[in-house]
């Protein structure tokens, strides 16, 4: 039997990427913000309370603080929140370089890091 501790499988979807809070700015309709605390990545689900939800192409206005109310379709609002509103920033883990985008952060780690050789 070899003696390997939990090797490394492949990365399964990296769910918890952020923990980050915040507060939710989303105007609830009266003009006042939302102000739930709410985790960056329960971001979808929470927005899905305030009508962000539907199909994917289905167009949805950012109501998000002083947005102004940008219309854009509901697949974009969530990416938009982050970036625009939250800077959600992804960081690399082997260089701390910063990233607006999972997936841009995802193809420099593959591209400087990758452990493959
Ligand atoms: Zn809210
Ligand atoms: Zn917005
Ligand atoms: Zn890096």
């Amino acid at each position: 039997m070899s003696a390997f501790l939990s090797a490394p499988h492949n990365d399964p979807t990296p769910a918890t990427d952020f923990s980050n809070h915040t507060i939710c700015s989303w105007d609830s309709g009266l003009g006042i913000p939302c102000g739930a605390y709410i985790s960056v990545s329960n971001l979808s689900k929470h927005l899905s309370t305030h009508g962000v939800n539907g199909p994917a192409k289905s167009v949805i206005s950012c109501a998000w603080g002083d947005c102004g109310r940008a219309a854009m379709k509901r697949e974009n609002v969530i990416r938009h929140v982050e970036e625009v509103h939250l800077q959600v920033k992804y960081l690399c883990d082997q260089c701390n370089a910063s990233f607006s985008r999972k997936s841009t952060r995802n193809a420099h780690v593959f591209k400087l890091h990758s452990y493959a050789s």
